[in-house]
């Protein structure tokens, strides 16, 4: 039986239990599990930001490249830039002139993480689940382009 025990690092780490041990247990945590939803999930986030640069400058025919900025201007610092965090904290609006961020990249963050992190779960191949995620990511970002298109950044807040 496998059971989680601090030692002096950081981490917990597995370790075989003594059918006659005594002291406190806790049970079996599937850590592998864990950690591939975690990871799933913030390659999700991620993917859910960087679409929302998609869907923000794509229908404009602004390039990809080069680092984001709030509408006054100033380029945003990296702690700024972190999915799903860096909304939460700001709370929906920049640090420099408190324009509001649109809801919809939180709301697309949240949702691809937990996307990814459910298609992490399917019993299928690895290369099958990540074709899916990939897939999953196109379909959002064509649609997310297209909506855009048909309404202005405003109408989307
Ligand atoms: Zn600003």
């Amino acid at each position: 039986m496998l059971h989680l025990r601090r030692d002096s690092g950081a981490f917990p780490t597995l370790h075989t239990a003594c059918a006659s041990g005594s002291g406190s247990t806790v049970p079996p945590v599937p850590t592998d599990t864990l950690a591939i939803l975690l990871l799933a999930a913030f390659y999700g986030a991620a993917t859910g930001s960087f679409l929302g640069v998609v869907i923000e400058r794509r229908p404009d025919r602004q390039s990809l490249n080069g680092r984001s900025h709030c509408v006054c201007g100033r380029q945003l610092p990296i702690w700024e830039n972190l999915p799903i965090v860096s909304w939460l904290v700001l709370g929906g609006r920049s640090s420099c002139c408190h324009t509001p961020i649109p809801a919809w990249y939180l709301g697309l963050e949240v949702a691809m993480a937990v996307t990814f992190a459910l298609i992490a779960l399917l019993p299928l191949p690895l290369a099958v689940r990540a074709g899916l995620a990939a897939a999953a990511a196109v379909v959002v970002g064509t649609v997310g382009v297209s909506r855009r298109r048909r309404f202005s950044r405003e109408q989307l807040l």
